[in-house]
């Protein structure tokens, strides 16, 4: 006579350990109705993927990746080491340049402070162009009055 086989424990395929089948929870998809993964392992696997855990913990902050550097909450972390070293706020248009070009490395002495980004230049290029062009356009129109007089 042959009963049918019921499974009382079932290997994890995460964890690899024997449990229980109460322990997993049923997936109908699955040969034996039960998950692959141990409720500990599933549970685990979505938490995992809700938060992220920090890479490591600066000043007892969370770190994390911003890009390609180094930050706390929204802040890039060379800058905060760079206004430590200027004493002072930065403004928004400075910038923080890596002299070795890593941008992970953080040391004080790797970081220098530009007082103005390529955007700030491109701004000032600008406005000076306007004025030339503004200079110009009153010229013209001074000839053009005097033309018109004629
Ligand atoms: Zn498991």
């Amino acid at each position: 006579m042959q009963t049918k086989c019921k499974v009382s424990h079932k290997r994890c395929s995460r964890c690899k350990k024997n449990k229980p089948v109460t322990e997993f929870s049923h997936d109908r998809s699955s040969k034996d109705n039960y998950n692959f993964y141990c409720k500990d392992c599933v549970r685990e696997k979505r938490g995992h993927k809700k938060r992220k855990p920090p890479l490591w913990l600066w000043e007892g902050k969370r770190v994390h990746m911003s890009g390609s550097y180094w930050a706390v909450t929204k802040k890039r972390i060379h800058r905060i080491i760079a206004e430590r070293k200027l004493g002072r706020k930065l403004k928004k248009y400075e910038c923080v340049h890596h002299l070795n070009g890593d941008k992970l490395d953080n040391r004080p002495e790797n970081l220098e402070v530009l007082p103005r980004s390529i955007d700030n230049i491109a701004i000032d290029r600008l406005l000076k162009e306007m004025k030339k062009l503004e200079e110009e356009n009153t010229k013209l129109k001074k000839l053009l009055e005097i033309s018109v007089k004629r």
